[in-house]
């Protein structure tokens, strides 16, 4: 159903604050995590005002150690809620497992599934069958075909509303998180009707090579970003060194801004 000889023409999906999918670019950006009101709320109104169109922030957190920061759970929903109601801003959070799609779906204009969940089955299908639209991340051990099998049993459950996004993967490399595979936004372009997106903060691990993946990615083809930014950085609970400060969000947006103009 991703196929491009199934569908010959770009998935286009629609927000109130814009666009992705053929031609069209979105950037979603906010906190890894929603740590307080106060924090989300200042972070979703810079996201807004320097061009954003949707506000990220994890509610459930999949953190590698269960003694670190899990989200503020149902909390963090209602604080998400509070800064959509404020800005406007659609919201994209993450689901952890198939039980809280229900929950997570009441809050969510967009479902993430993370590069950690990437091959959870039940919770794939679980949101194929959620009504809402899904940002999937690439598991970082993942084969592109592997990646489009993922997002088939999202498909195959009727939803055909799905981001892929680029989030880098394993290798030898150490001197980055994670490398991000830019080529994989050309190659599942050349396979899929399905927008592609990069999420340059993952792969990148410190924020002064965020810019610089982002815009590798628009250039690749891409259509649209994930990005973290968080107003007091230092003092995230969760990924603090890669997260963006306010000026370095805005220097992004204007150059995404440049990038476009030029392409
Ligand atoms: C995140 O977006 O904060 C996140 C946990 O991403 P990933 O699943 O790509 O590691
Ligand atoms: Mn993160």
């Amino acid at each position: 159903l991703a196929s491009l000889e199934v569908q010959p023409f770009p998935t286009v999906l629609e927000f109130p604050t814009g666009k992705t999918g053929g031609g069209h670019v979105m950037v979603a950006a906010g906190p890894c995590g929603v740590e307080s009101l106060e924090q989300t709320l200042k972070a979703a109104r810079y996201v807004k005002a320097h061009g954003g169109h949707m506000l990220r922030g994890g509610a459930f957190k999949p953190r590698t150690s269960p003694y670190a920061f899990q989200g503020l759970g149902v909390e963090g929903l209602k604080i998400l809620a509070e800064a959509k109601r404020e800005t406007g801003l659609p919201i994209v959070t993450e689901v952890l497992s198939p039980d809280q799609v229900e929950l997570v779906a009441q809050y969510a204009d967009v479902l993430q599934i993370g590069a950690r969940n990437a091959q959870n089955f039940p919770l794939l299908q679980a949101v194929g069958e959620a009504g809402k639209p899904v940002l999937l991340k690439r598991g970082m051990s993942m084969t592109l075909e592997e990646f489009l099998m993922s997002a088939e049993y999202i498909l195959s459950r009727g939803n055909m509303r799905v981001i892929l996004v680029e989030r880098g993967i394993r290798t030898f490399e150490k001197a980055t998180r994670f490398t991000l595979d830019v080529a994989a936004v050309p190659v599942l372009k050349s396979w899929t009707h399905l927008p592609v997106w990069i999420d340059p903060s993952h792969p990148a691990g410190k924020r002064d090579w965020v810019i610089p993946l982002a815009l590798a990615g628009l250039a690749a083809g891409a259509d649209g970003l994930i990005v973290e930014t968080h107003p007091e950085p230092e003092k995230a609970l969760s990924d603090a060194a890669q997260q963006l400060h306010e000026e370095e969000f805005a220097e992004l947006m204007e150059k995404v801004r440049r990038l476009a103009a030029a392409l």
